[in-house]
């Protein structure tokens, strides 16, 4: 089922997620509808408060495909070709962060925009997976800047929140005056 993504400045997206205790049955289908809806909007990443669920669950599937739908390995790094995708996870946790990378990143709840954002290059992470199984996740690459990106999401951050605050206030004020206005550039993932 396809689900309706919110976007800025829906309130929801500004609250912080609620971690999972359990993962139910019920958990298991919102994840499933998230991918689903995620590979509709051509998403790279969903988190649970995009869909309106205050609970800290994200999808991920960040692999590079050709027009045929074949996963693209050069592309990948190979801590990220590592890491079976997509992901599924709960309450996910970054322990370790090195070096810096920037990206231009786009998101769902942000759709048309596109800004360059700086995020550490490597990332250590652990999460449930969906079984509710402790994961450990180390990567690098696309995935880890969707990985945080996504956990923004669950601390009620956007991306636009991480660019100056000239260009954050000059961006946020525009959509808020006019909605969302611009052309779609289809090429650019977001998630
Ligand atoms: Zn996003």
């Amino acid at each position: 089922m396809i689900l309706k993504v919110l976007t800025f400045p829906d309130p929801i997206l500004r609250k912080r997620a609620q971690k999972v205790t359990e993962v139910t049955a019920k958990l298991r289908r919102l994840a499933e509808n998230m991918l689903e809806t995620m590979y509709a909007s051509r998403g790279i990443g969903l988190a649970a408060p995009q869909v309106g669920e205050s609970i800290r669950l994200l999808v991920l599937d960040t692999r590079p495909k050709d027009e045929n739908g074949q996963v693209i390995l050069e592309e990948m790094t190979e801590l990220e070709r590592a890491i079976v995708q997509p992901l599924v996870i709960f309450n996910p946790q970054i322990i370790k962060s090195e070096g810096k990378t920037s990206f231009e990143e786009g998101c769902l709840s942000v759709p048309t925009y596109f800004e360059t954002v700086t995020r550490s290059l490597l990332v250590e992470a652990k999460a449930l997976n969906i079984e509710g199984k402790e994961i450990h996740l180390v990567t690098d690459g696309l995935l880890a800047v969707c990985l945080q990106h996504e956990i923004d999401h669950l601390d009620g951050k956007l991306f636009i929140d991480r660019l100056s605050l000239v260009k954050s206030n000059r961006i946020k004020s525009k959509i808020k005056k006019f909605g969302y206005t611009q052309e779609e550039a289809e090429s650019s993932p977001a998630g």
